[in-house]
């Protein structure tokens, strides 16, 4: 679409009406698509012609949300998954096979975190090695002739870290490595990464995109202008060579048809091969979540801002970490990436021990025990026994969560309720 701002690109983007008309997009629930003759069959399937062939490498509910997430996040292309991990295991795989190395903060989500940390090098012989997300001189000389991607949070969850995103893709850039934000909790309406040099965005779309607890999703969107870091770049090998498994085909070659080569290798090969497909219904409800997000994102910031003020003076709280306080180290990084100065909803502090968190959990009565985070409710969590509680003690040490943590996802109730609710919670 035209040059519109993201809030009207969230709402039109991508949706050009059917023979119906239908002001909601419609549901496309279909598992494959019937050829007009054989010869277009034979066209589709060789790749002369684009078009639907089956469900789960392309649906047009589907196309509709992937492009419109692309636009709202100032991209040239977007592929959706089943989930968010799907998201992160397809861009990380697309870059990195047996021997090679992935990069990776070590602020991230802790399922990404075993992924990176135990999936890969285990179970797929892909090394990987984590670096200082607060110390990026220590980035550059982790790089070598085997590093294939560079992966972090640009607002990390759970430990509400900002990155210095400039920084990072400087450095991939120097290296002609891929650089891969996940975006999920700033949101593109709070950050836009690519505006700052990531070439990979990826979505937990589950999270504040869906905005009502409902529906899982991911997302991986390519940047504009990509192609010449892939094309010919002894680094990404596997896309310049041909492809047995798809007669022959060099994914590189799609850059003469104009095609992002970096995301069409995740439809041809990833999703294709292994699946984990968003389905027609889940994207029509993440389109619901997206058209109101540029709303809600503003609201579960002022909310979150508020609240974090409120825990700052609160006696029996001993620390709070949110980047929109002023003393909070990432206040600084707020101000240079993020719109408005807007720190999203999330945010943790510390209780007075392991029990006293354990209490204020079980004790809140609008905040509900989630293991989520951007639903419109208000939710509570007590990491090192749940979402952290697979990693080792020096893991969680690493990303600086103690057993006194608490994370909130702060949602659009009233926040003087929210604020009553964790006071009795943490007097009590
Ligand atoms: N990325 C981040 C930052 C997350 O917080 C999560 C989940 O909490 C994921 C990725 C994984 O997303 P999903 O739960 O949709 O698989």
């Amino acid at each position: 679409m035209a040059d519109y701002s993201q809030s009207t690109l969230a709402l039109h983007a991508a949706y050009k009406f059917d023979t119906q008309r239908t002001i909601s997009v419609p549901i496309y629930q279909s598992t494959a698509y019937s050829f007009e003759d054989l010869a277009q069959a034979e066209a589709r399937f060789s790749l002369k012609e684009m078009g639907n062939t089956y469900s789960r490498i392309k649906n047009p509910t589907v196309a509709i949300l992937q492009q419109r997430l692309a636009e709202v996040e100032g991209g040239i292309f977007g592929v959706c998954t089943a989930s968010g991990m799907a998201a992160v295991f397809y861009a990380l795989l697309n870059c990195a096979q047996i021997g090679d190395t992935i990069l990776y903060s070590n602020k991230i989500y802790g399922g990404t975190q075993t992924l990176l940390a135990h999936t890969f090098p285990k179970r797929f012989g892909i090394k990987t090695k984590e670096f200082d997300i607060d110390d990026l001189n220590s980035l550059e000389n982790l790089i070598d002739d085997s590093t294939k991607a560079i992966f972090f949070e640009s607002l990390s969850n759970p430990q509400i870290a900002i990155a210095d995103t400039e920084k990072i893709t400087q450095i991939a850039k120097k290296y002609g490595i891929i650089s891969i934000c996940d975006n999920t909790v700033a949101t593109p309406f709070l950050h836009k990464a690519f505006d700052f040099g990531v070439d990979i965005v990826v979505h937990s779309l589950s999270k504040y995109i869906n905005g009502q607890g409902n529906t899982l999703g991911g997302a991986i969107i390519e940047r504009k202008g990509l192609n010449p870091l892939i094309k010919n770049n002894p680094r990404y090998k596997p896309f310049n060579i041909p492809d047995e498994s798809y007669h022959g085909l060099v994914y590189a070659s799609v850059d003469e048809q104009n095609l992002p080569i970096y995301s069409f290798r995740i439809l041809a090969e990833w999703l294709k091969n292994i699946g984990a497909t968003m389905s027609a219904t889940s994207a029509w409800q993440l389109l619901q979540g997206l058209e109101t997000l540029s709303l809600r994102i503003q609201k579960h910031s002022q909310n979150a801002l508020e609240i974090a003020k409120f825990l700052q003076n609160h006696p029996n709280v001993k620390e709070v970490n949110y980047p929109g306080l002023a003393n909070n180290p990432y206040n600084a990084l707020l101000k240079k990436y993020f719109i408005n100065e807007q720190a999203s909803g999330l945010l943790s502090f510390e209780a007075r021990d392991y029990e006293h968190a354990k209490s204020i959990c079980n004790k809140t009565k609008i905040f509900k025990i989630v293991a989520n985070l951007g639903d419109s409710k208000s939710l509570i969590i007590h990491p090192a026994s749940t979402t952290h509680s697979q990693l080792s003690q020096e893991e969680l040490k690493n990303a600086q969560i103690s057993p006194s943590t608490i994370r909130l996802s702060i949602g659009l109730e009233d926040a003087k309720d929210l604020i009553a609710d964790l006071d009795q919670a943490i007097r009590a």
